[in-house]
Order: structure tokens, then C-alpha cells, then sequence
């Protein structure tokens, strides 16, 4: 199975969330939320070209000069999951061979762009992610719910609290 950055977005978020969609079970076609999302995407940085997709496993937003890549957030109120999402986009092409990465998260909406820095622990952290996520892959049944605040925004809300 190929780790994608929206599994490694989605590990950081809650844990049975990312069950459900490797399992492919798909709500978020529902959800509002995604929806801006996407017309966040369509609207914004529109003179990049949008959706680098390499070996069917990474999908970078856009990469500007050539060199930094970009990765587009409506919010900073997962900021944590969309760092590791793009740090896991940098390893991935590190691993490849490509040097001298740099990254940035976009956050259009408040006008602001953080920098992103791969770190040697890093390295070490995202190898275990890989791990736990194919571990992750194998359980029969998915992990218990979080009943956190962000469950009432979740695609799967409904189903999680039937
Ligand atoms: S509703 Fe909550 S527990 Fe269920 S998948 Fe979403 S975030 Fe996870």
C-alpha cells in the first residue's frame, strides 16, 4: 500500500478516521468543509499550475520556482496534521533522491504562509508514522471514537455517533 500525505494528514487528525478511509469508506463527498476546500483550491494561487501528483502517492498542491513546494489550509486549526503532511511530502523526496527541498504551507484566507523545515528527528518520526499506519491498515476494526471538539465538523460524524 502506498502512504499517502492525506493518510499522514488524516493520522494526525484521529486515528479512525484514517481506518475508514483506508478502508474506503468515503464520506467526505458530504461535507461541507471539503467542499470549501476544494473551492479554496479552485480559486485561489491561480496562476500555479494545481495537483502534482507523483507516483500516485504524493499530491502537492504546487510547487513555485521550481524548487518550494506549497501546500494550500483553509485554517491553522489543524496546523500540526498539515505540517506533517507536507514534512512526509519532503521525506518522500528526499528518499527519491531530490535535494535541497523547500516547503511552505498557504493559508489564503488569513494571508499568511508558514515555512516548513525538515529536521533529522523528523526523519526518525515519519518512519515510524509509515509503520503505524500500515499497522494500522491490518486491524479488523477501526480504533475507538476521539469525541473530541473537531468530530462535530468530521465527514463521519454521523457515523461515529450513531
Ligand atoms: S467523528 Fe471524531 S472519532 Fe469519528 S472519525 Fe471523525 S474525528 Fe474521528
Amino acid at each position: 500500500m502506498n502512504i499517502t500525505g492525506i493518510m499522514v494528514y488524516y493520522y494526525f487528525i484521529c486515528q479512525k478516521k484514517l481506518w475508514y478511509f483506508m478502508n474506503e469508506i468515503n464520506m467526505e463527498q458530504n461535507s461541507e468543509l471539503v467542499s470549501i476546500g476544494k473551492i479554496l483550491d479552485e480559486t485561489t494561487y491561480s496562476r500555479e499550475k494545481k495537483g502534482i501528483l507523483i507516483d500516485n502517492t504524493i499530491n502537492i498542491d504546487f510547487i513555485k520556482n521550481g524548487a518550494i513546494l506549497h501546500e494550500i489550509k483553509k485554517t491553522k486549526a489543524i496546523e500540526e496534521a498539515g505540517i506533517w503532511q507536507i514534512k512526509y511530502y519532503m521525506y518522500y523526496l528526499e528518499k527519491r533522491g531530490v535535494k535541497n527541498i523547500q516547503a511552505k504551507i498557504d493559508y489564503p484566507l488569513i494571508r499568511e504562509s508558514k515555512e516548513i523545515i525538515l529536521e533529522d528527528d523528523d526523519r526518525n518520526v515519519l518512519d515510524n508514522i509509515e509503520k503505524n499506519i500500515l499497522d494500522l491498515k491490518q486491524m479488523d476494526n477501526p480504533p475507538k471514537l476521539i469525541n473530541e471538539k473537531i468530530c462535530k465538523k468530521c465527514a463521519y460524524y454521523d457515523l461515529c455517533y450513531v
